[in-house]
């Protein structure tokens, strides 16, 4: 496209994505790069960008180390224990013995942190979460990013990673479209850090219809963290390990502060806590596991689903009881207009009072992410001082391709980290960068013309398909020659929904089902190449979607691999319905071959670093 402006940025760190992890890998790039230039490429704009976006009511993780409430190691035990066993311990740990020094600056930067007015110390919703007046936390922390780097461009969808040509499995920078002007972009930069979130809508939603864009992760979260570095051959971990919520129904309205702080409880359409009756059932699949404390929550997500699959649903959670207490009705209601606005609103229009009516709950459809409560991502070095050799290339948090880093959702096997744990990433993978910069120092990076503009042409194929095929279009909007990007969408969806273990199934799937899902993928992503954009804002779609669809396609291949049922209640294998510790007590990974497009899928060892 002839009519789009080239901008051109040379750079020593690129962050690609102004979230929780890219504004601090910024924040800390400066401190340990001051002579270094550092640029940002967000999406959307960073002062409300990304899954904190709306605000939150509460950092998940920090530890307290400065009152003794908390070690790292705790912390490490827990994720592990609500994970049935499997997390990078190296990156847990490393993440939280430095997690509370990034709270301390929220805190220093103005974040208003509720106190206990006994102690003076943060308050307490649960044993790792602080509360938090939170409306404003992402523009609180994006100042900081803004007041560390040379540049931030707002508004930049990155397509595609740039490789160096002068040295093999070398990255060299970025490109991408400004969603606005449509201006192609290209950054070189020696080294890059991708914080570009988690994926929702790659899995059928159940708001379908005129509640399409209410999920419960931002849906703007579209999968760009994990198809970049695939791309380009690096390696993924644990992609199969996608997350269910139990939520408020129809909005998606979080349960954390309800369970946590105002101590509701569920209970089934009569009255009973169905919980316990599911223990035998659940032991027989996963062992001991069920005997854990907490129990791990993809157990808790099975009971609920076994209960409403035996017709005793709907499970309410009791808020009656709670609600009478007036500061806690007003926690509550404070707690979504803190960050689900939606949620609220949703019971305004369904004439639910949670003073006088118990909510239903619902188990939502999957996610990928690698920040949350499970740990899908990128495959990536640990720090020096903790990690085994196998662990361990180098550089703390850098991907299997040199001078590649990640931070947040888009590193696998780091599970609880949170927003908090999420900035604290993005540092330590800055910090690395910084330094990883300063080794290669001599080295210039080279990029070809040829390289750039065949990756501008393939950005911008969207609109020549659809500036050529419009003239065919038949009953408004349906065309012979290309596809639009909301039906190449609710297509994706489909097909993982029915084949991958989505909603529809009750979360099966099997041998044969993933089988013919991938060969649906096959053919979804022949047809993406048709994909018709009218306009900037449905290019950005249209990316989005070629990133949701590659990422789903890894979701798919490490579910085919992973030939047990870790995770009941995430996620089932018809065919291995049992937990299987002597052979799947390991971590997963693939590789796609950037040339070839084949995958290779391998067990990694699974250290307990620990006790
Ligand atoms: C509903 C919900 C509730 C949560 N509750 C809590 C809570 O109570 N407490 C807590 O501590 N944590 C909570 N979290 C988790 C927390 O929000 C995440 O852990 C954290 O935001 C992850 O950081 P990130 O940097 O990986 O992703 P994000 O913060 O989502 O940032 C990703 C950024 O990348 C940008 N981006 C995406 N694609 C591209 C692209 N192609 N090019 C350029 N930019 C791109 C996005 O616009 C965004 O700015 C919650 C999350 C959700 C969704």
């Amino acid at each position: 496209m002839a009519r789009y402006r080239t901008v051109v940025e040379d750079c020593d760190i690129l962050v690609v994505g102004g979230g929780m992890g890219g504004c601090g890998a910024t924040y800390e790039a400066r401190h340990w790069g001051r002579d270094l230039r550092i640029v940002v490429a967000e999406k959307a704009n960073i002062d409300r960008s990304g899954a904190v976006a709306q605000g939150l009511y509460a950092i998940n993780c920090y530890m307290g180390m400065q009152w003794n409430e908390n070690t790292p190691e705790d912390h490490v035990r827990y994720a592990r224990n609500d994970l049935m066993g499997m997390v990078r311990e190296d990156l847990a740990f490393d993440m939280a013995r430095h997690v509370d020094s990034t709270v301390h600056k929220f805190d220093e930067w103005g974040l208003p942190m509720m106190r206990d007015p006994e102690t003076g110390r943060y308050l307490r919703e649960g044993k790792w979460q602080i509360m938090i007046h939170g409306e404003s936390y992402k523009p609180i922390v994006a100042e900081a990013a803004k007041n560390s780097a040379d540049k931030i461009y707002n508004r930049i969808m990155v397509t595609h990673l740039l490789m160096d040509e002068s040295r093999p499995n070398r990255i060299a920078g970025a490109v991408g479209f400004n969603v606005r002007t449509g201006d192609f972009h290209i950054f070189r930069a020696k080294a890059v850090i991708v914080g570009a979130g988690g994926a929702s809508h790659i899995f059928k939603p159940r708001s379908v219809g005129e509640g399409m864009g209410r999920t419960w992760y931002a849906p703007w979260s579209s999968a760009s963290a994990y198809a970049l570095p695939i791309q380009v051959g690096a390696k993924m971990t644990q992609m199969e390990n996608r997350i269910v919520l139990c939520r408020f129904k129809d909005g998606y309205g979080p349960v954390g502060a309800y369970f946590l702080h105002l101590k509701t409880y569920t209970q089934n359409a009569y009255g009973d806590n169905y919980e316990k009756h599911w223990y035998e059932h659940t032991k027989r699949m996963v062992g001991e596991y069920i005997d854990h404390h907490p129990v791990p929550t993809c157990l808790r997500n099975h009971a609920f689903i076994e209960e409403m699959k035996a017709g005793r649903g709907p499970i309410h959670m009791v808020t009656t009881e709670a609600f009478q207490d007036p500061h806690k009705e007003s926690v509550g209601w404070e707690n979504f207009l803190g960050m689900t606005v939606g949620q609220a609103v949703v019971w305004a229009s369904q004439d639910i009072d949670p003073k006088y009516i118990n909510p239903e709950l619902t188990t939502s459809e999957p996610y990928v992410m690698g920040s949350h409560a499970t740990c899908s991502g990128a495959w990536a070095s640990g720090p020096e001082d903790v990690s085994p050799s196998e662990y361990f290339w180098g550089y703390n948090r850098m991907m299997t391709v040199d001078g590649l880093f990640g931070a947040g959702d888009a590193l696998g096997g780091t599970a609880h980290a949170f927003s908090s744990g999420s900035f604290t990433e993005g540092r330590l993978a800055a910090k690395a960068a910084c330094q990883y910069v300063r080794d290669h120092r001599n080295e210039t990076i080279q990029v070809s013309e040829q390289q750039t503009e065949s990756l501008r042409k393939a950005i911008y194929k969207p609109l020549e398909n659809y500036a050529v095929g419009r003239n065919e279009i038949v009953g408004g909007t349906v065309s012979p020659s290309y596809l639009l990007p909301i039906h190449g969408l609710q297509r994706l969806e489909k097909l993982m929904d029915e084949y991958a273990g989505g909603i529809s199934n009750n979360y099966m799937t099997n041998g044969p089902l993933l089988t013919r899902g991938l060969h649906l993928l096959g053919t979804l992503h022949e047809d993406l190449e048709y994909l018709g954009a009218e306009d900037l804002h449905q290019l950005q779609r249209a990316w989005e979607l070629r990133h949701r669809a590659l990422a789903s396609e890894a979701v798919v291949r490490h579910t085919m691999f992973r030939e047990e049922t870790r995770w009941p209640g995430y996620y089932y294998r018809g065919d291995f319905m049992k937990l299987d510790d002597d052979n799947w007590h390991v971590l997963t990974t693939s590789r796609r071959d950037p040339e070839s497009g084949e995958w290779t899928l391998e067990k990694a060892p699974l250290y307990h670093i620990v006790d």
